[in-house]
């Protein structure tokens, strides 16, 4: 049994006796019911463990706690793996991890599931055409780009980068490629058009700083959640659970309150104190009257006002309009709401308003998001406890200067798929699947010249590539840890490998520092390899310690500093924009669980989505059509009956599910599923609503992703 060449793992005797035991016991067991095939299930169970490489180096039953940071998102929390003879095999919250504080989300508990996940892309691939592929060495791989590339360059404006990270030392050497090799087109995750671009910009317009906003959310006293999905998917959900205790149970005349404002009754608004139902696609009306309120009776931190911001009286104007009155017309809440929200919010203080990625997916986002900036402004909580937070940079070393090579202007992320653009590199980016109109995006990279991708995974775009390299998941990778979150203070962990890379796979930045080398970039890319490039940038850190603590957090715990906060715009004033005949709204959304679809190829997380759903867990990965029980009476329609959702673009085809909150002109459509591609257990299971739904341009200059008007077809 102990036999490695044959890909087995050691047997020890205690597992040796337990099978022999069992198979005499076998023909007892065999009566009982549902213990027919123990004994293949024990045999299985133990000699049949898939042999681990580096196992070897392990002594019997040896265990170990190793810290690392979890990459099945960006927020990139801190955590502990348990790891047994070689085998990671339980992943655990790092308590001195900010974002979440020892806690784990379930998609971070998955991690293991990645990392063992049977359709692993186990080597290089070289695509040999009517889905034929061949495994390739590193060196074929590497001279076979490099000699394309070269060829490439005579025309660098031709070449695109897609990074689907927005922070971090491998997008920044993605984007140093790009720089050296001359190319403008170099697209990283806030291209999305499910990513948080409008907070970033909005950021961008109101405080001159293009991150994300930190919420002190374990000093806050009133937390008015506007759309947003904080008890669901993003970081806040880790965030407010690890804070929750003290908010929902502290001292009661401390404890913060939650206000959850939404078109729909999420899992947020379950967990809020108070949940209120505005019309879908009226955040901005609403977070306008509450504006109007504050300043009509005063309620604003003048001395903020008059020293830190401008354009307070352009704001102050624009806001009239939106009296109570109004707002209850065009909203749905009712005018003593708004002035009671308005009234909470001040007397409270600190209190926060927060919007998230799911708020500003409409194509006015940037409004949304700017006018909750503003009335954060006009709470006065900048930069103060309990408030909200410029997170301040940290001072990583730099790498050696190079020239940009770049000439020419980058090509508008959507207008990509009609360019003359024919060579792709891409890494964490799928927008195959992932982006709206993704048909036009398939078109566009069978065309392609060239196209390599960098994935652990045959999702959709790399199963258009020419050249895959297969990357390392994150639990066998080195990297900084950079968190793309709201957490208030700076601080970033190491993600470190927790076990030897099962595979023939390489971490991107070491194969994209080699074909740099290739390319003749020798001086630009002087590393010896991708961890050297990190240490040096980590060089200002105690690495020590960094090592034995997993998680650097700013000592001084303050915020960033800032010139003068910029009030909203009125000029970006703008309604929604929706497309197409039908009487009701696609409302898609991400999963609780396995996110927008890059956790689809996990099984748990497909079944936990279900049953949070109140679904049985055979019709996990089913798509369902989410409508009001007075809008299924409408339509005739039952529970888990067939139906279409169609529009101008096409059809998909979903089950009813009737729920209670969910307005009567609107349908929810989860993410998620509807993989052509990905591996066995996402490919051809349920719809991607991303195929009906047209492209229409953001405020923030991405693709919205509730643009889409539908209808529903009994089949
Ligand atoms: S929030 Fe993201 S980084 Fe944190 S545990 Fe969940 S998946 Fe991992």
């Amino acid at each position: 049994i102990d036999d490695k060449r044959e890909g087995k793992a050691k047997v020890d005797l205690k597992k040796r006796e337990l099978i022999k035991n069992s198979i005499k016991l076998a023909p007892i067991l065999s009566l009982i019911p549902g213990c027919s095939s123990c004994e293949e299930e024990i045999y299985s169970l133990s000699s049949e463990k898939p042999y681990v490489p580096g196992a070897e180096r392990w002594h019997e039953g040896e265990e170990k706690y190793l810290k690392s940071a979890c990459g099945q998102c960006q927020v990139s929390c801190g955590i502990i793996v348990r790891v047994v003879e070689g085998r990671a095999v339980r992943v655990m919250g790092n308590p001195k991890s900010s974002p979440n504080r020892g806690i784990v989300g379930p998609k971070g508990l998955t991690s293991i599931f990645a990392l063992y996940d049977p359709d692993r892309i186990k080597s290089p691939l070289i695509n040999r055409g009517k889905g034929i592929w061949e495994e390739i060495s590193y060196s074929d791989a590497i001279n076979i780009i490099s000699e394309k590339l070269k060829e490439k360059l005579k025309e660098p404006n031709k070449i695109a980068i897609l990074c689907g990270r927005q922070k971090g030392f491998i997008k920044e050497i993605f984007e140093r490629f790009a720089q050296v090799i001359g190319t403008p087109n170099f697209y990283d995750y806030s291209e999305k058009s499910f990513s948080t671009r409008a907070i970033l910009y909005a950021m961008r317009e109101s405080f001159g700083v293009f991150d994300l906003p930190g919420f002190d959310l374990e000093n806050t006293r009133y937390i008015l959640s506007v759309g947003s999905a904080i008890f669901e998917t993003t970081c806040h959900g880790l965030m407010l659970s690890r804070s929750s205790y003290k908010i929902k149970y502290g001292v009661p005349t401390q404890r913060a309150k939650i206000l959850h404002v939404d078109h729909f009754y999420s899992h947020t608004a379950s967990q809020a104190d108070e949940f209120i139902q505005v019309k879908f696609g009226k955040y901005h009306i609403f977070l306008l009257g509450i504006a109007h309120q504050l300043i009509k009776e005063g309620k604003y931190d003048k001395d903020f006002v008059r020293e830190k911001t401008q354009g307070f009286d352009d704001f102050a104007d624009f806001v009239k309009d939106f009296a109570p009155q109004r707002v209850e017309e065009e909203t749905g809440v009712l005018s003593k709401d708004i002035v009671r929200i308005s009234r909470e919010l001040w007397y409270s203080r600190p209190s926060v308003v927060i919007v998230d990625e799911r708020s500003t997916l409409f194509t006015n986002g940037l409004l949304i998001s700017s006018l909750s900036l503003s009335i954060n402004a006009l709470l006065g909580n900048i930069n103060k406890p309990g408030g909200l937070f410029l997170v301040r940079d940290i001072s990583f070393a730099p790498w050696k200067q190079i020239n940009s090579n770049i000439k020419g202007n980058k090509i508008d992320f959507s207008q990509l798929p009609d360019s003359d653009v024919d060579t792709l590199l891409i890494y964490y980016f799928n927008p195959v699947y992932s982006e709206v109109e993704n048909s036009r995006w398939r078109k566009f990279i069978e065309k392609a010249d060239f196209v390599v991708s960098f994935s652990p995974f045959m999702d959709e775009t790399s199963y258009l590539a020419d050249i895959i390299i297969p990357d390392h998941t994150p639990l066998e990778r080195f990297e900084d840890a950079q968190s793309l979150s709201s957490i208030p203070y700076a601080g970033f962990g190491l993600r470190k490998p927790v076990v030897t890379p099962l595979f023939n796979t390489k971490n991107a930045g070491d194969v994209i520092i080699d074909i740099g080398k290739k390319l003749g970039f020798e001086d630009e890319f002087y590393f010896d390899n991708f961890e050297k490039a990190v240490r040096e940038r980590l060089k200002n850190f105690d690495l020590d310690l960094l090592e034995k603590d997993g998680w650097w957090e700013d000592p001084e715990k303050k915020g960033k500093d800032f010139n003068k906060f910029k009030f909203t715009d009125p000029k970006m004033f703008e309604e929604p924009k929706w497309v197409g005949e039908g009487d009701l709204y696609l409302f898609p959304y991400k999963s609780i669980s396995y996110a927008e679809g890059s956790g689809a190829n996990i099984p748990f997380l497909m079944e936990l989505s279900a049953r949070l759903k109140g679904v049985p867990a055979y019709m996990a990965y089913e798509t369902f059509c989410e409508i009001s029980s007075s809008l299924a009476e409408k339509l005739k329609l039952r529970n888990f009956e067939d139906v279409y959702i169609s529009n101008e673009k096409g059809k998909i085809k979903a089950k009813v599910l009737i729920r209670d909150g969910i307005p009567d002109d609107v349908v929810l459509v989860e993410l998620g599923k509807g993989h052509t591609e990905f591996g066995r257990f996402a490919k051809g299971k349920g719809a991607n609503p991303r195929d009906i739904i047209p492209l229409v341009k953001s405020q923030a200059g991405n693709a919205a992703l509730y643009v889409a008007r539908v209808k529903i077809e009994k089949i």
